[in-house]
């Protein structure tokens, strides 16, 4: 029975119908079990390649352990947002630590890393303002870019005179009180990292301000400390923002940068005023998450084994596995069509790697992209390995 509004429900109706004619309805299968190196989906079990729990921290018994405790101390839920009283030390504690873990003055949490874009951007830029943003930058970022009513400048990826002329002609027009640069930290379709010293080079020559997300580099470059660090360029980005999700295991996200920036944060950005303040369980696990990282590079050192191996392997078996440059491995089918039908035949062979295509990324140039874990064995990538082979023969991918 149809109720509300028949318009709704026609441009609901049209919408869907086109989107499923066209291949392009995503349906979500639900897991049956951890997000670790094998899933079960219907029962199935598979071969789980497409994660970003790149250390296998989402399941770790001591990120396990240290939110159990504080779900026991503190209850499951803060309460409140940070500003009224929903900041426990405990919140207190995981900034200090993520300072720490950045090499920054000071640093602030939000409920995830999407949020934390929604925040940041518009904390400090407005109409009066432009953002140089890279055309491949994150969803998360291009949303908070628009939310600040800044005039959105896109340079092509990656490419620092395209960066360095719409720098120089945005600064020369006048028009601008403020210019921020932003881009990924590493690009998680290609797994590209950013040119930061480059960027660095223009922002200096423009007085931009820096921005990086690196959502895919934290716990991944730089030894574990993240894309800016992997550069040395800690102290020359103005905000250094992570996720707590991927690589850390848990939920949530930060900004890391100079006390005056973080003190400005916690009085003027939004989801940090208006939305509810990160659960003490998920405050613990992200902590130990952070002090593990800190005190060891065990974990590190496992997924770039892992990455490197994938890689090899695919790229002997003669896949393109394009110019990736961490241990996010894509192997580019090029036809969309047929990129799902890969992926869909791995799947039933026993292999879980999703198929990335436009306007995910550029038309032609489809992938199943593999994410590589440190919880991953040698043994279950070679079957992986095996699967890749099978199908890529079966389907005249390989020859
Ligand atoms: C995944 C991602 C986010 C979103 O992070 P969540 O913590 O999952 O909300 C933000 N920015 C980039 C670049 C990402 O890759």
């Amino acid at each position: 029975m149809n109720v509300g509004s028949n318009i709704l429900n026609n441009f609901l109706h049209e919408n869907l119908t086109d989107l499923k004619a066209k291949g392009l309805y995503n349906t979500i299968e639900p897991m049956e079990s951890a997000n670790g190196p094998i899933i079960s989906i219907g029962g199935k079990k598979l071969i789980n390649l497409s994660s970003n729990n790149y250390l296998g921290l989402a399941t770790d018994s001591r990120l396990v352990d240290a939110a159990i405790n504080a779900i026991q101390t503190y209850g499951v839920g803060a309460g409140a947002v940070r500003t009224i009283n929903g900041t426990l030390d405990l919140h207190v504690k995981l900034e200090e630590k993520l300072a720490a873990f950045k090499h920054t003055e000071a640093a602030i949490a939000y409920q995830s890393g999407f949020n934390c874009n929604m925040a940041a951007i518009s904390a400090v830029m407005d109409k009066d303002d432009a953002i140089l943003s890279d055309e491949l930058n994150h969803a998360s970022i291009i949303d908070g870019c628009r939310l600040s009513k800044a005039k959105i400048i896109p340079f092509k990826h990656a490419d620092i005179e395209d960066l360095r002329a719409k720098a120089k002609a945005a600064k020369e027009s006048g028009l601008y009180k403020k210019i921020m640069v932003i881009t990924d930290g590493v690009f998680s379709m290609d797994g590209d990292i950013a040119k930061l010293p480059e960027i660095v080079e223009v922002a200096r020559e423009f007085d931009l301000i820096t921005y990086v997300d690196d959502a895919h580099g934290s716990g991944v470059t730089g030894k574990g400390a993240g894309t800016v660090k992997h550069f040395g360029l800690s102290d020359q980005i103005d905000f250094q923002i992570g996720t707590l999700s991927k690589a850390i295991g848990v939920i949530g996200g930060y900004v890391a940068g100079r006390k005056e920036l973080i003190d400005w944060l916690k009085v003027r950005s939004r989801p940090f005023l208006f939305s509810t303040a990160l659960t003490p369980g998920d405050v613990a696990a992200a902590t130990k998450a952070i002090e593990i990282l800190m005190s060891s590079t065990e974990l590190h050192d496992k997924l770039w084994e892992n990455g490197n191996y994938l890689k090899r392997g695919l790229k002997s078996l003669g896949f393109n596995i394009g110019d990736s440059e961490t241990p996010i491995t894509p192997c580019v089918i090029g036809d969309e069509q047929l990129t799902q039908e890969f992926s869909k035949k791995l799947y039933q062979e026993g292999v879980y790697a999703k198929a990335i295509v436009f306007p995910t990324v550029a038309r032609g140039t489809g992938r199943v992209r593999n994410m590589p874990t440190a919880a991953h064995t040698t043994d279950i990538l070679d079957q992986a390995l095996a699967i890749y082979e099978k199908v890529g023969k079966e389907m005249g991918i390989l020859q």
